[in-house]
């Protein structure tokens, strides 16, 4: 590993800073910080943080002796100056005197005096910063250092590779009773520069942020060339299936058995977006005999628990052959969750109860032959448990390669996962109604499908978005965080089941399609061509039937049901003049709503419609309102509110429309009406 120290970056980040007022210490301090921040053999998602003790002016001008640590939120990689709140160090100190001091105690003096009250709680490793009287006091969870120090022989080890320049704490939860610990030890010989933290990390110190920083990287690198000699070979490889599935296969079930049903609300589960990964570190790690012990003995470093649980499940063997593979998988799950809730029974017992357990469902799977799996309530945590997942199996790795991967016990895992202030970094916010969800949305390059796309990802589904203008839905997307933009053709099945299989490789099946795309044609039906009445048909009614069924498809490999919405048009039930080439598609499709509703209706998959009239969009065009208008000597105003409301319907009352259908568990066959009201179009 190498320093990425440049003079002239951090001069740059002196001045830069600098103009805002902020002092140089803490503008090198935040500069370093995102060194270590950047690389993920170092830090990753909110793991680590960083520190500097200084003097600057509180709110009434008077100087104050301060310590400026990472608070909580913000991530070591992108942090700011604001990243890095200020805490007056006197009254920090005072409380190493005391033989403990609980957590509620620390965070509240921790926020009573901060120099901003409206500033970010201090990280939970507070204290252990300010008891170290280095100025600069830099904390990592680097990999190659885990891989050393998850050893049954940890601090021997550490010893061997750093001798006297390092100090090596034995493992505590972090808190008060760390810091005062790692002080203790530091107080011993005050001449190391930084210390071993067992099964959990790495200080380093320094009187500058270079001196800080740059020990770091040299006690890192010592650990990565330790572990380059005497390595030997890992793992035994298991068998593998000579055909495996592929991961399109693989993760609508794998989903599917970790979807929690809700006891409270018949039809509604907690569900998970899946991220996947492989590489060749990955396959010789999950294709390993063995790897059902060595991956499942713990997390490398404590506060991973949180976002990956204590262990990941491993699946049966993924053999394109084997019919039994759903109920293999399925079988797998259910005993991890079991397992997970006898663990916290057990382990609340311990602490005398009341703990409320976490959902008990896997955020992490191995797959032999394939690879590994996060899970997550929202695409990012997905990603953020497969980046721990990948970490791990680097780690135990290198930890097998040269040892024997130990990593900290259950009780002490317990405690972490099951601290306030761990879990307070997860965020105390409800999830949002379609979290878990995904949803796949055609015609989203248009006015419906745009504002479709736009309120379901903001209720919290991944989405993606299908349009056959490559140009324009990758334009759309651009507005929706996480939003996937894929070219399909929907009357073309080819093209559709391509683009389902890139939706399920990317976020792992799909719970909601908003079959959208259309087209308008018109001709009296007594003199229209065959050819494109045909043609209105394919796009109007044959390509709401092959995404239904595709979705159908895989909504059953899931098992937990699904919702079909349909874009039907007001022309299904009440017929515009010479509108027959649009009209008649989507009366069939309305039926086709009904269809699906009759025969997937016992497996909790859901068919519902909505009849949308007179919306600003590709099908009626500013220009064609104006013509319109003109036609009957009305005002485009009028024109567009002529209702029984007189309100003109928008783009986004029909997502809200959507929107309503999809979180309605009891509602099936339902054709909701969004036109402002025009009674000759009322369902009876
Ligand atoms: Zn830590």
């Amino acid at each position: 590993m190498k320093s990425a120290w440049v003079e002239r970056d951090a001069k740059a980040a002196v001045e830069r800073y600098g103009q805002a007022g902020v002092p140089a210490d803490l503008a090198l301090r935040v500069y370093t910080t995102q060194l270590l921040g950047r690389d993920p053999k170092l830090v990753l998602h909110g793991g680590g943080n960083t520190s500097v003790k200084l003097t600057m002016k509180d709110l009434v001008g008077e100087e104050a002796d301060v310590l400026c640590v990472k608070g909580s939120g913000w991530d070591m990689g992108t942090i700011e100056p604001a990243g890095l709140p200020a805490v007056r160090l006197k009254p920090l100190l005072k409380l190493r005197a005391r033989a403990a001091v609980p957590d509620d105690e620390m965070v509240r003096v921790q926020r009573a005096n901060l120099i901003d009250p409206a500033a970010p709680n201090p990280s939970v490793e507070t204290l252990l910063h300010a008891f170290i009287p280095h100025k600069f006091v830099d904390h990592t969870h680097a990999s190659a250092v885990l891989s050393l120090i998850d050893q049954p022989d940890g601090e021997e080890r550490a010893r061997d590779v750093y001798g006297a320049r390092m100090g090596t704490v034995p493992y505590v939860l972090p808190g008060f009773g760390l810091a005062k610990l790692s002080a203790d030890v530091f107080d011993k010989d005050p001449k190391v520069e930084g210390l071993i933290l067992a099964r959990h990390g790495i200080f380093t110190f320094g009187a500058d942020a270079r001196e800080a920083y740059e020990r770091m990287i040299e006690m890192v690198t010592r650990a990565e060339t330790h572990l380059a000699k005497n390595r030997k070979a890992v793992f035994v490889s298991g068998a593998i299936p000579q055909q495996a599935l592929s991961v399109t296969d693989i993760a609508p079930v794998l989903r599917g058995a970790c979807a929690i049903k809700d006891e409270k609300s018949e039809g509604a589960f907690t569900r998970f977006v899946v991220e996947f990964r492989s590489s060749d570190t990955i396959l010789n790690f999950v294709n390993g005999r063995d790897v059902a012990d060595y991956a499942r003995r713990g997390v490398i470093t404590p506060d991973h628990t949180i976002r990956t649980k204590n262990r990941p499940v491993v699946l049966p063997q993924a053999d394109a052959g084997d019919s039994g593979w759903r109920d293999k998988v399925r079988a797998a799950v259910a005993s991890f969750i079991d397992d997970y809730k006898t663990y916290f029974a057990r382990q609340n017992a311990r602490v005398g109860g009341g703990r409320t357990m976490l959902d008990p469902a896997p955020r992490v799977a191995l797959v032999p032959g394939v690879g590994l799996v996060g899970l997550g309530r929202t695409q990012k945590d997905a990603r953020i448990a497969a980046d721990l997942a990948e970490a791990a199996v680097e780690t135990i790795t290198d930890a097998e390669a040269t040892g024997r991967f130990t990593p900290i016990g259950e009780d002490d895992m317990f405690d972490c996962e099951y601290w306030p202030l761990e879990q307070a970094k997860l965020g105390a916010a409800k999830p949002l109604p379609l979290a878990g969800q995904i949803a796949v949305i055609t015609g989203a390059a248009g006015a419906i499908g745009a504002a479709t796309a736009k309120l379901f990802a903001a209720q919290g589904a991944a989405v993606a978005l299908f349009d056959i203008d490559a140009a324009a839905v990758a334009e759309k997307a651009k507005s929706i965080p996480g939003a996937l933009p894929l070219t399909c053709d929907v009357t073309d099945a080819q093209s559709v089941a391509d683009a389902y299989r890139k939706v399920v490789a990317a976020f792992g099946g799909v719970d909601i399609l908003v079959s959208n795309a259309g087209a308008a044609w018109q001709g009296r039906i007594g003199e229209v061509d065959d050819a494109l009445l045909r043609k209105s048909f394919e796009l109007n009614f044959f390509a709401h039937q092959t995404m239904a069924r595709e979705a159908v498809r895989i909504m059953r490999l899931q098992g937990t049901g699904g919702c079909l919405l349909f874009n039907v048009s007001k022309q299904a039930v009440n017929p515009g003049p010479a509108f027959g080439p649009y009209g008649l598609p989507k009366a069939a499709t309305l039926f086709l709503v009904r269809q699906y509703a009759l025969d997937y209706g016992a497996e909790g998959i859901r068919a519902n419609a909505v009849n949308a009239d007179r919306i600003r969009s590709g099908l009626l065009t500013d220009d064609f309102i104006k013509e319109r208008s003109q036609a009957r000597g009305v005002s485009e105003k009028d024109y567009m509110s002529g209702n029984l409301l007189g309100r003109e319907v928008t783009a986004d009352d029909v997502a809200q429309a959507f929107l309503a259908q999809a979180l309605a568990l009891k509602t099936t066959a339902d054709v909701t009406t969004v036109d402002g009201g025009n009674i000759a179009a009322a369902l009876r």
